[in-house]
């Protein structure tokens, strides 16, 4: 690893960290949350969410300025910051982690939610489509969890790793390999590392939503219409499309992932980790249209 990479400043005192340690409390009051994307959509929510329990949230983003946004609108300077971060990248990871650091000692709940979507069949997805996607989620999340990671091990402070996958991550979404093979590796990671972080009292576990279009930047930016035309349906229609074949009959919203969230770092699940929890309105129980 390189040099560069490395945390270089002071953390937790280690009697602080002691306290912070599995089993997970009750309240996310003594908690600080780092929410990958967390300037719009789900992220959004999540960061929302959390700061709401009351756990200091650091909203990084590859949009520094609506990062920044997202944090005045969610808490004060004192409870919630907005830093710039650019997932896919290394250097970008680091720092953003430090900045959390200074801003409030360390962090205990990461949010590997960033993402965008490149939908295409087969023969439209070139090479830098499956470059990019895969650099952001699958690259971006495993720099992130390897980042945060190495900082709550060095203190055995244990903590709370959650990735935003998708019910994609174990349904073939049709016509979009580049998303869809993204998400099962997304799957993946949470499984190999919660085997493998588990000793140092990090839980690792993720979401699986489908279908939320409402709030979200990638539909807004061309997936949605790529979908409405993959289901034959006028784009407009699309959160009705989807709503309607859940079993519950019902759209799936941010603050429905949020939630999910919200509980899976709790602490009222605090012997679970591995899991990947369907928010999908019953989508991948059963197919009823
Ligand atoms: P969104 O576009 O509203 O939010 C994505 C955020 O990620 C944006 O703020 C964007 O600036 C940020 N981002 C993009 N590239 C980044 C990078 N390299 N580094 C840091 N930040 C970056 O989209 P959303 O719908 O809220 O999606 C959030 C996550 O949820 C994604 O991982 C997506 O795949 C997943 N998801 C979404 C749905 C859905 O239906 N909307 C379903 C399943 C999973």
């Amino acid at each position: 690893i390189d040099e560069s990479e490395k945390f270089r400043i002071e953390y937790w005192s280690l009697e602080e960290a002691k306290l912070r340690r599995q089993p997970a409390p009750k309240s996310l009051a003594t908690r600080v949350a780092f929410v990958t994307g967390g300037a719009s959509g789900i992220g959004r929510a999540v960061a929302e969410r959390l700061a709401g329990e009351g756990a200091c949230v650091v909203v990084a983003d590859l949009d520094a300025e609506q990062a920044e946004k997202a944090a005045a609108e969610i808490g004060s300077a004192d409870t919630a910051v907005g830093v710039a971060c650019d997932v896919s990248d290394a250097r970008a990871v680091t720092r953003a982690l430090e900045q959390a650091a200074l801003a409030f000692g360390g962090v205990d709940l990461v949010v590997n939610n960033a993402g965008l979507s490149i939908s295409k069949p087969l023969l439209e997805t070139t090479e830098r489509d499956w470059d990019l996607q895969h650099d952001v989620m699958a690259k971006g999340s495993f720099l992130v969890s390897r980042e945060a990671a190495r900082m709550m091990t060095t203190q055995g402070m244990g903590g709370d790793i959650v990735y935003i996958a998708s019910k994609n991550a174990v349904f073939a979404g049709p016509k979009n390999i580049a998303y869809s093979s993204v998400k099962a590796d997304q799957a993946h990671q949470v499984r190999l590392l919660a085997a493998e972080l588990g000793e140092h009292g990090i839980r690792v576990n993720g979401v699986n939503p489908d279908g939320v279009v409402r709030g979200s930047g990638i539909f807004a930016g061309g997936w949605g219409a790529q979908r409405a035309a993959v289901y034959g349906v006028e784009e407009k229609d699309l959160g009705a499309f989807y709503a309607k074949r859940t079993i519950l009959g019902r759209e799936v919203l941010p603050e429905h992932v949020a939630n999910a969230v919200h509980v899976l770092t709790s602490g009222e699940l605090s012997h679970t980790t591995g899991l990947l929890v369907p928010v999908d309105g019953g989508v991948a129980a059963a197919f009823l249209r």
